[in-house]
C-alpha cells in the first residue's frame, strides 16, 4: 500500500493570498502546502481522503488518471468543497464512485451538492459527477485495504480519522478520545494534525502533536494541516527524530 500527502496545508492553503510574511514569500518548494489530502493506492484501487477545494490541481501535478473510492474526514470547506472535480474521474466508469463519511458529511453533500443527485442528472457523466454516498458504521474493506475509522475531536465537532493497517491518518484535530487512542499503537506511520506553535481551539499545536506522539510511539510521525507561521526547514530542525513537518506530494509504502 502507497501513501501520498496530496496536500499538507490549512484551510487558507500556503502562501495565504495577499500576505508578506517569510514563509508565505519563501521560494523553498516545501513551503507551498495545498490544502489537505490523501491518496492511498490499494491492491484494488484508488482511495481519495478528502476532495479540497485544490482537487482539479493536485490530481494534475501528481498525474491521477483514477479514483476508486472517496472516505471524508469532515465536512469543512478546505476538506469537501472540491467535491465537484470528481467528475474527471467518473468518465469511463460504469458506476458511480462510492463515498463514504459520517452522516453529517453526507449531509453537507447532499445540500451543497444536491444538483449531482438530481434524477434528471443520474447517468450524465458530462454533466455532474455521478457518486453514491454511504455512511460509515464501522471497520470495513476498501481497494483491498482495511479502513478502520475512529472518532478524533476538531473543537466540538466529532470527525473521522483513518487508519489502514499499520498507517493512520489523523488530520483537523485537538483532541484524540482514549477509546481511539487505543486504537492509533503499534503504527509503523502516522500522520497528525500541528496547526502552528500558538494554541488553537479545534487544531493541535506542534507541542500538543509531540505529546500525542511521544505517547502513541508509532516508528514514524509527519505532521500535517500546516500554517503559515511555520517554516518547513526551521521547524522540521526542531523536531525529535522519528517526526517530520510533512509537505506536498511525500509519499510512503507502508505494510
Ligand atoms: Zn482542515
Ligand atoms: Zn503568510
Ligand atoms: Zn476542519
Amino acid at each position: 500500500m502507497k501513501a501520498t500527502l496530496l496536500g499538507t496545508g490549512t484551510s487558507s492553503g500556503v502562501p495565504r493570498i495577499a500576505c508578506d510574511c517569510a514563509v508565505c514569500l519563501s521560494s523553498d518548494p516545501r513551503n507551498k502546502r495545498l490544502r489537505c489530502s490523501l491518496l492511498v493506492e490499494g491492491s484494488g484501487g484508488n482511495i481519495l481522503v478528502d476532495t479540497t477545494p485544490d482537487l482539479r490541481l493536485q490530481s494534475l501535478r501528481q498525474g491521477l488518471r483514477r479514483v476508486d473510492a472517496v472516505l471524508f474526514t469532515h465536512p469543512h470547506v478546505d476538506h469537501l468543497y472540491g467535491l465537484d472535480e470528481l467528475r474527471s474521474f467518473c468518465f469511463g466508469r460504469s458506476a458511480p464512485i462510492p463515498c463514504y463519511g459520517d452522516e453529517g458529511t453526507l449531509g453537507r453533500i447532499r445540500h451543497v451538492f444536491d444538483y449531482a443527485f438530481k434524477p434528471v442528472y443520474q447517468g450524465m457523466t458530462e454533466s455532474v459527477p455521478q457518486l453514491s454516498l454511504n455512511s460509515i458504521a464501522g471497520p470495513f474493506e476498501l481497494c483491498g485495504c482495511p479502513v478502520e475509522p475512529l472518532t478524533v475531536h476538531h473543537g466540538r465537532l466529532p470527525i473521522l480519522a483513518y487508519r489502514f493497517g499499520s498507517f493512520a491518518y489523523v488530520t483537523d484535530c485537538n483532541a484524540i478520545p482514549p477509546a481511539s487512542l487505543g486504537r492509533l499503537r503499534g503504527l509503523e506511520v502516522l500522520v497528525l494534525d500541528a496547526l502552528r506553535h500558538n494554541n488553537h481551539p479545534t487544531h493541535f499545536t506542534v507541542a500538543q502533536a509531540l505529546e500525542v506522539v511521544a505517547e502513541l510511539r508509532p516508528r514514524r510521525a509527519y505532521l500535517t494541516h500546516i500554517a503559515h507561521d511555520l517554516d518547513h526547514e526551521k521547524t522540521n530542525a526542531a523536531l525529535p527524530a522519528g517526526v517530520e513537518l510533512a509537505y506536498d506530494g511525500l509519499s510512503f509504502e507502508v505494510a
